[in-house]
């Protein structure tokens, strides 16, 4: 681990004019970014703890809107009873989701901004071949062990998994980043994320220097009825092998599909919403054979590289899975 200069912000202007300089690196929880620079993959020589800053870590539910401050921990959301009643989905994908150590820790703008579990990218010593790391110089898991790695928007340059939880749940329901830097702006958590093409190394929409202060989630009845469905290798402290956030509504006759949500984690290079399953579900009758077939769609335009595709036939497993959950027919 490099040394590097410790700048405490007291706001966020100061916070914001101290991160437009050179390698800096904002610290909250710092539950990955010390794990990072510890390994010698983040190299900053400033960071700029966040943590001082009042007025980020408040946590509203409106009659149209759930807002939450970047500083909120992980488990004060979790547990926030106004949040598990009007969004289930949003409590338990953080539940669900690290440690109850980490989750006590690590904010919710630090979550969003978590990096890739690849084991070649968070070992530099021994693989100096990762285009996300160092543009241009391969990419060691193509050839490697690849069982956890994406089957979906993958790139030749990159097929790292996006591991977070939380954010799965924000794409299906689409919430929108809210974000100060120069200017105040909002980014739909979907544009937010950018897909590995040929710059891996280029994760998401937020420039130098910008902060996440808060998100926004837009309420509706099928976030209400929602939930997230997370396997994976051991029942806790363990990333997804594929997970789903979704959420329903039904018509008044309690059986025809009015609106539904569905996005896949564990499987995709980002947060991966999968419109064209919800889209051929709506008004249709709810029922098990139905959604099954219609949740085999959802890994369309997948791709194996060797050991991760399992994960082609686990996916829809879980959103048929966690779809009846939500239809009350599981
Ligand atoms: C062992 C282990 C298991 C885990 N398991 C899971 C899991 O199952 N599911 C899951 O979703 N996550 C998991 N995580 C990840 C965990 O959720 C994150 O480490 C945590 O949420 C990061 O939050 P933090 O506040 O500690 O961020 P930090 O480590 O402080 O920061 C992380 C990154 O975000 C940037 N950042 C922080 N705040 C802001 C902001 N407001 N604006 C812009 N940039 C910002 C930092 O500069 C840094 O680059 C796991 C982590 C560990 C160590
Ligand atoms: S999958 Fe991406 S992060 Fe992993 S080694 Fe390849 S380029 Fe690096």
């Amino acid at each position: 681990m490099r040394s590097f200069d410790y700048i405490p912000a007291e706001n966020a202007d100061s916070a914001i004019a101290e991160a437009a300089k050179p390698e800096t690196r904002f610290l909250a929880g710092g539950t990955t970014l010390v794990d990072l620079m510890k390994l010698n993959v983040e190299r900053p020589s400033r960071l700029v703890d966040l943590t001082r800053i009042s007025g980020l870590d408040t946590i509203e539910v409106t009659k149209d809107v759930i807002r939450i401050g970047a500083l909120a921990k992980m488990s004060k959301v979790a547990d926030h009873s106004d949040i598990k009643d009007a969004a289930p989905v949003l409590s338990e994908s953080l539940w669900r989701a690290a440690s109850a150590q980490l989750r006590n820790m690590a904010s919710i703008g630090g979550n969003l901004m978590q990096r890739t579990r690849c084991t070649y990218f968070r070992d530099p010593g021994a693989y100096s071949n990762c285009n996300k790391r160092n543009p241009g110089s391969g990419c060691a898991a193509l050839e490697g062990v690849n069982r956890n790695h994406a089957v979906l928007g993958t790139s030749d340059a990159c097929i790292a998994i996006y591991p977070g939880d939380f954010a799965v749940s924000l794409v299906a329901f689409d919430a929108n980043v809210l974000v100060r830097g120069g200017t105040e702006r909002s980014i739909p958590i979907d544009e937010f994320y950018l897909l590995p093409g040929l710059t891996p190394h280029i994760e998401h929409e937020l420039s130098p220097g910008e902060m996440i202060v808060g998100i926004e989630i837009p309420r509706c009845a099928a976030l209400k009825r929602s939930h997230y469905l997370k396997v994976r290798d051991r029942a806790s402290y363990e990333f997804a092998a594929a997970s789903a956030a979704v959420g329903i509504e039904l018509e008044d006759d309690g059986k025809t599909i009015r609106d539904v949500r569905i996005a896949l984690g564990g499987v995709a290079t980002k947060p991966w919403r999968v419109r064209s399953v919800e889209d051929a579900l709506k008004g249709k009758q709810l029922d098990e054979a139905r959604l099954r077939s219609a949740a085999a769609a959802s890994v369309q335009g997948s791709r194996s590289s060797g050991h991760n595709a399992f994960k082609i036939d686990l996916a829809p497993k879980v959103v048929a899975r966690a779809l009846m959950t939500v239809g009350g027919i599981a």
